[in-house]
């Protein structure tokens, strides 16, 4: 029985493996999805089997249930509201390993002492429990129902610093190196690695928020690969190594993209008030078109880039924009897509509604690709994005100062899709706005859209 139990472990940290490489590109994550799946399965059924520490009828019932809840949730969550459902996941996983390793330090009666399964003891009840409050504190800021701004106040990173300090006191005392009894300084560890977990995420908002949630993330997959050693449990270990891992790479690409440093996110309380970087947003003139002109606008020209943004997302556009996408090339015209690593809400995000559209991948270009095309285009056309096109980016001293963006205002003829002036997560007012070249098309995304593709058939 215990060979065959390795054997699945073995089977199952290949599959997370294969199923991860999956993930690289659009075409093959269903399939890398499945197989990650398929190896949780696998994995789990496993444990239970070799341990029996269930019945049956224990197993079935969870299964149902877990299982139940779990394609529930992702088979109704908004796809803008995900950031918020990663963050339940990491706050679950990092609260389920501090749990087996605090069982594990009650079962030894507080006599863990110091040894390799004392300090993985120590290691996990921390980072989960850091992991566990924090998510919950993420999940709370993202769902609206604590403030998102940063809240922060005088010496806060120093009281923050003292506070992890204290944590690491009272997990060297609890393996029992003094006089203090080593039980009362684990409970005192897993009280104020909860307390930590919250004041380090209290002072981070905003458009930060995304990239603390791949941080938590990173720490529930090391908090659960502790939790694989507390217990000795091979497979856990590795997948929990996975998620640490890819967790951080993931969070160190978004930094790149918004060209923000992690130790400014963490302690930089970013994504706070609205600023505006020029002037009042409601007083200053902007050209309006309607559908009619932009039709004529794109329909005859050489080439054209679309933009696509947040505000695609929550109007579900993407359907629409594929129409639009196809009547132009119809006409002639070269139609590619700019998309920049942080539009929208998570990495990711625009590929993947893109795809959901079955617009094709080669007309995908990332900035890279796309930013030293912009000077040859004929016109540009911006649904629902702001700040990854917003031009104070180049300035210094603004919220954005430095994130790459799209250079779209070197283009012909820009042309954005938007329901009014208001600024984008950064909250700063948007110069290409006013630009004599830009024209504004007001109104929801998806039914400008459906204006927009009436028009292009209409035209001769
Ligand atoms: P922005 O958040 O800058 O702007 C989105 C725009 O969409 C808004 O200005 C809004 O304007 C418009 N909008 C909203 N609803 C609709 C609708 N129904 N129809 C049409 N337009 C709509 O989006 P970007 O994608 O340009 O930028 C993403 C931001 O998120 C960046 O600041 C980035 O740093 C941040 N971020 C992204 C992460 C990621 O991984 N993708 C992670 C962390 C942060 P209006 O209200 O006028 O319609």
């Amino acid at each position: 029985m215990h060979v065959f139990v390795e054997l699945c472990y073995l089977v199952a940290s290949i599959l997370f493996v294969v199923g991860l490489k999956r993930l690289q590109s659009p075409a093959t994550a269903r399939g890398g999805n499945a197989l990650a799946a398929l190896a949780m399965f696998i994995a789990i059924a496993a444990t239970l089997l070799d341990t029996q520490i269930l019945s049956w009828t224990g197993i079935l019932i969870g299964v149902v249930l877990g299982g139940g809840i779990g394609a529930f949730a992702a088979r109704t969550v908004q796809m803008t509201d995900m950031p918020q459902m990663v963050g339940i996941f990491n706050g679950f996983g990092g609260g389920a390993s501090a749990v087996v390793a605090i069982a594990e330090f009650l079962g030894t009666g507080g006599s863990a002492g110091v040894s390799t399964a004392g300090g993985t003891i120590v290691l996990g009840t921390l980072i989960g429990g850091v992991t566990f409050s924090g998510s919950f504190i993420a999940f709370g800021k993202l769902q609206g129902l604590l403030s998102g701004n940063p809240l922060t106040f005088p010496g806060q990173n120093l009281v923050n610093g003292l506070l992890f300090l204290a944590v690491l006191v009272s997990g060297v005392l609890a393996l029992g190196v003094t006089t203090v009894d080593p039980l009362t300084a684990f409970y005192a560890l897993i009280a104020l690695s909860l307390v930590l977990g919250i004041s380090v995420v209290v002072p981070i908002g905003g458009a930060d928020m995304p990239v603390v949630v791949s941080l938590l993330n990173s720490y529930s997959g090391l908090a659960a690969s502790a939790a694989g050693f507390v217990i000795g449990n091979m497979v856990l270990i590795i997948s929990g190594a996975l998620v640490g891992a890819s967790g951080l790479i993931l969070t160190v690409l978004m930094c790149k993209g918004m060209n923000r440093s992690l130790a400014n996110v963490a302690f930089g309380a970013f994504g706070g008030t609205a600023t505006t970087a020029s002037g009042s947003i409601e007083e200053r003139p902007v050209k309006r078109a309607d559908a009619e002109m932009v039709a004529a606008e794109l329909g005859y020209v050489n080439s054209v880039v679309v933009v696509p943004g947040y505000g695609l997302a929550v109007a579900q556009a993407q359907h629409e924009l594929r129409k639009v996408g196809d009547l132009l090339e119809e006409r002639g015209v070269d139609v590619k897509y700019g998309i920049h690593p942080v539009a929208g809400r998570m990495p990711g995000h625009m590929n993947v509604l893109l795809a959901e559209a079955d617009v094709p991948y080669d007309r995908l270009f990332d900035l890279d690709e796309i930013n030293d095309d912009f000077g040859n285009t004929d016109a540009v056309l911006i649904v629902g994005a702001n700040d990854v096109v917003n031009p104070a980016a180049r300035e210094e001293g603004s919220a954005i100062a430095g994130m790459p963006i799209l250079d779209v205002d070197r283009a012909r003829r820009t042309i954005v899709m938007k329901r009014s002036l208001s600024p984008g997560f950064a909250g700063i007012d948007n110069e290409l706005f006013y630009m004599d070249k830009n024209l504004m098309f007001f109104g929801d995304a998806k039914e400008s859209m459906a204006e927009l593709v009436r028009e292009l058939r209409e035209l001769a």
